[in-house]
């Protein structure tokens, strides 16, 4: 059985990945750091950069049902893991295209946060806008349902601060509330 809580990037680190010798936990250049006495590998726990979209159709919002933990079940917006050698923007429309089947031109930089709250790793994410441009909506890879939702009715639990924080951010911004004026 997949355990999330076990793949955490830096709990259970024992021995040096170089050379095999126990690491120790100390202080480089006022941060504590996993660092192999013998070798003097310094094991740097970086965030992991990840990206999410915000794709709209008729004033409803694509969102994804996760298959795989964390957060197994919940409704997200369409999100992944950068590859090495991709542009946030390239991830960004492939984790799209991969999870729901459309095809997406990324149009915008919603904002980005840093946050701690995916077990795995600490992650810095990136929340852009993305336009359809082809495909046909079908869930895969990590998500199990893809669905467009209208913005007045989300759903309440969609997982992840930062997927929330932009999807408030680009409605704010998109269909600001309207005063008694207006
Ligand atoms: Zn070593």
């Amino acid at each position: 059985m997949y355990d999330i809580d076990g793949q955490a990037n830096q709990d259970g680190l024992r021995v040096c990945p170089r050379c095999a010798t126990e690491l120790s936990s100390g202080d480089v250049r006022g941060h504590p750091r996993l660092t192999c006495p013998a070798c003097n590998y310094i094991f740097y726990l970086t965030p992991a950069p990840v990206t999410c979209v915000i794709v709209e159709r008729d004033r409803s919002i694509l969102l994804v049902r996760r298959r795989y933990p964390p957060k197994t079940g919940m409704w997200c917006l369409p999100a992944g893991f950068i590859e090495t050698g991709e542009s946030p923007e390239e991830s960004a429309a492939r984790e799209v295209q991969e999870e729901t089947g459309l095809d997406v031109r990324i149009t915008g930089l919603i904002d980005s946060w840093a946050t701690s709250e995916d077990p795995r790793t600490p992650v810095v994410s990136f929340a852009f806008t993305g336009a359809i441009v082809g495909g046909e909506l079908v869930a895969g890879d990590d998500a199990d349902e893809a669905e467009f939702f209208p913005v007045d009715s989300l759903p309440d639990d969609i997982a992840f601060t930062t997927h929330r924080n932009a999807i408030r951010k680009y409605l704010d911004g998109r269909y600001p509330p309207r005063g008694p004026d207006s």
